[in-house]
């Protein structure tokens, strides 16, 4: 292990162009104590490409989409999984890894995307269409999973839903998610959405071949297309990038659609020198560090404060504090692991 002006070093680096330096002194004291307490508590840290440049080049094993997680966390042989993401995320972590203790540096850090439905709004659906699957997209909590036939993640939405072999397919909670995805299969959507209390309202016609929900990510849904206007008219030479999450009016002015990891390995493999990524503000910080010859343009002030609310300082925490240990009652478990092997068996 590094000792802290080791870590300094390598942060500053990395990250010279993105933190001021007293930052990342400030940061390599903490990522040092981090990494001390990981050895003693033979633990293993997994980092959302969303988090926080200092940490995700100091402490983590793994970083990653959530597909890339959720295969690593499934293989770890480590007492302890800290996962430096979002509830949904560390829920999938123990879903897999029933034995080891899984620990989530802050309660905030929620989703608007899993907040978007209750488990008795997927009960009346299913009820309404006995035998259409339901895929559910990662980012649902794991009494959603469990009421699910697969997951999928952004990587994988398209194959995923392919793979139910079936005429009609009900996929939630992202309306944005399910309406690219839909465009991209060539397929008829339509929604379904919240009702009073936690009544469900449901498309008048029955002709649709993906059911939606009307659920949103709070980052990405604010992304507009004259975002995209303004960009190409100030940098001409500019590659926009979007998160599938975004508006489909949006995806449809871009130049590539993927998911994190997606955009990352576009950047890293284009001979183009600008980009912007219309995804969390984080990424493009940790994107322009692993790339320093090429220009990530700052649009970004669009932070998710779900995954702002895990900093290094909350990563130390959670391991000097054993805290936030995540649990899921055993019969959601099993059912919820169901899902998730089948999305992993995918691809
Ligand atoms: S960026 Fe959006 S989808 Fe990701 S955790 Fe934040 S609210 Fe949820």
């Amino acid at each position: 292990m590094k000792d802290q002006a080791g870590i300094y070093e390598t942060l500053k680096a990395k990250l010279q162009n993105v933190l001021p330096d007293f930052e990342i002194a400030y940061k390599a004291e903490i990522a040092y104590k981090v990494l001390e307490l990981k050895q003693k508590r033979r633990a293993v840290i997994l980092g959302h490409a969303y988090m926080e440049p200092a940490l995700y080049y100091s402490v983590c094993d793994f970083t990653g989409d959530s597909l890339e997680l959720s295969r690593r966390a499934a293989t770890t042989d480590a007492e302890v999984i800290v996962f430096c993401g979002v509830k949904f995320m560390a829920e999938t972590a123990k879903v897999l890894n029933p034995k080891k203790t899984v620990l989530l540096p802050s309660l905030r850090a929620g989703c608007s995307l899993a907040e978007s439905i209750a488990p008795k709004e997927l009960e009346a659906i299913k009820a309404r269409y006995p035998g259409v699957p339901v895929v559910s997209y990662i980012n649902t909590y794991a009494d959603i999973k469990a009421l699910s036939d697969a997951c999928c993640t952004s990587s994988n939405a398209s194959e995923v839903i392919q793979a139910m072999n079936a005429p009609r397919v009900i996929f939630l909670p992202d309306a944005f998610l399910a309406a690219n995805t839909a465009e991209e299969l060539d397929k008829k959507i339509s929604y379904a959405k919240k009702g009073a209390g936690q009544t469900v309202v449901f498309p008048d016609a029955d002709d649709w071949e993906i059911l939606g929900w009307q659920g949103s990510c709070e980052v990405h849904e604010r992304f507009q297309p004259e975002d995209v206007k303004n960009l190409r008219a100030q940098f001409p030479d500019v590659a926009v990038l979007a998160h599938p999450e975004c508006k489909p009016e949006v995806t449809a002015l871009c130049d590539f659609v993927g998911s994190t990891s997606g955009m990352a390995r576009y950047v890293a493999g284009s001979s183009k020198a600008r980009f912007a990524l219309l995804t969390e503000c984080a990424m493009g910080e940790n994107v322009q560090a692993a790339n320093p010859t090429k220009e990530i343009v700052r649009l970004c002030a669009i932070r998710c404060p779900h995954m702002n609310a895990v900093s290094l300082e909350a990563t130390l925490q959670a391991l000097q504090q054993n805290r936030h240990e995540i649990d899921v009652p055993e019969p959601t478990r099993k059912r919820a692991l169901g899902a998730i092997q089948r999305m992993l068996e995918v691809g």
